[in-house]
């Protein structure tokens, strides 16, 4: 019997996401923080209690996981639905709305995965010179295609940039369909959020996740959005999505914010340090950066991807979205000294 034939046509021709474990010795590759949120804070987690509950299952509101995000993001908790990280809750939103789904290019890979893997139709479009967003191109399939989905993400996975506020800002008025700004990055960027502009756009919907400030292990995310999409959306998510030890170690980290700061305030000037450093190399030309990564430019991009991992760093060769294009995370101090170290003999 041959299960291929047996499988839906948009899923046959899809790959499974390249998740697999490299071995390496500094580890810049996924965009994760190198500091946990919640080191030190065990008795806060209260270890002994959480794990002696498990018996029962956790609680599918997140009641007190969403009251404290919604305290720190200043919104009302029914504007805050929780997922299995934000990834989760791209799913349930292409499930509830379907497409054709939007989005520029290139940018975060789960969108065009997620909507594949749903059958439903997705348009990319690229990004101009300055990997902003081309909003005549936007405009001109808005009014041709009507698609019920745009994603932004903002700053911008690879490129590392936010696009310009009122290029958004056009978008979500011209679009008929709900407007994502995936804001995953944006605690490293010193531009303002869109958390605020869902009182005033009904078709806006705000992601935000744990996993790029200290706590990816946990897959802990957040859609922000006016009460009509929250309602719909809650209907596809499961019940139990966010199980209950992530769900007390979340609200341990929310709790003691100031460690997460002082990480991001560190990861921010080490991003800064890598920047300047990167941009006195001959033959690696990187790009301004709102995240916690740094998109480049090298020659010969392929070579220089395969020796830093031969000398034990690993980073993330984005070849697919941009030709010999590379991006780096923002490590330890001692982890970006690593990588200069290696890019610079490598040279
Ligand atoms: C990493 C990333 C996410 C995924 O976040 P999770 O909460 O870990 O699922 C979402 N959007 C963008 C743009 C990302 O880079």
């Amino acid at each position: 019997m041959d299960i291929k034939k047996l499988v839906k046509p948009d899923i046959r021709s899809l790959r499974a996401y390249q998740a697999e474990e490299i071995p390496c010795r500094v580890k810049l590759d996924a965009n994760e923080s190198p500091y946990s949120a919640v080191s030190g804070q065990r008795s806060a987690i209260g270890f002994k209690k959480n794990l002696q509950a498990l018996n029962r299952y956790p609680d599918p509101q997140a009641a007190s996981l969403r009251k404290l995000m919604a305290k720190e993001l200043k919104v009302k908790p029914q504007n805050i639905l929780h997922g299995n990280g934000s990834d989760e809750l791209i799913y349930n939103l292409i499930t509830v709305f379907g497409g054709p789904v939007l989005y520029p290019v290139p940018t975060f890979s789960m969108y065009g995965i997620i909507s594949q893997a749903l059958g439903e139709r997705k348009i990319g479009i690229p990004l101009d010179n300055e990997f902003d967003l081309d909003t005549d191109a936007f405009v001109k399939t808005i009014k041709r295609r009507s698609p019920k989905l745009i994603f932004l993400s903002s700053p911008n996975n690879p490129t590392g940039n936010c696009f310009s506020e009122d290029r958004i800002l056009k978008i979500i008025r011209q679009s008929k369909g709900v407007v994502i700004v995936d804001e995953a990055y944006q605690p490293f960027s010193d531009r303002k959020s869109f958390i605020p502009l869902i009182q005033k756009y009904k078709n806006l919907v705000v992601l935000r996740t744990l996993s790029k400030i200290g706590l990816a292990g946990l897959r802990v995310g957040f859609m922000i959005a006016g009460a009509d999409i929250i309602n719909e959306v809650n209907k596809v998510r499961l019940p139990f999505n966010i199980n209950s030890l992530s769900q007390k170690v979340a609200e341990a980290a929310l709790q003691n914010k100031k460690q997460m700061r002082t990480d991001i305030r560190l990861i921010i000037s080490e991003r800064k340090r890598l920047f300047k450093e990167m941009g006195r190399m001959d033959g690696i030309r990187p790009y301004p950066s709102d995240a916690n990564f740094i998109f480049f430019k090298a020659e010969n991009g392929d070579r220089i991807y395969g020796d830093l991992l031969k000398k034990g760093v690993l980073i993330r060769n984005m070849k697919g979205a941009a030709d010999s294009c590379l991006r780096v995370t923002v490590g330890t101090p001692a982890e970006n000294e690593a990588f200069l170290k290696a890019l610079e003999q490598i040279l």
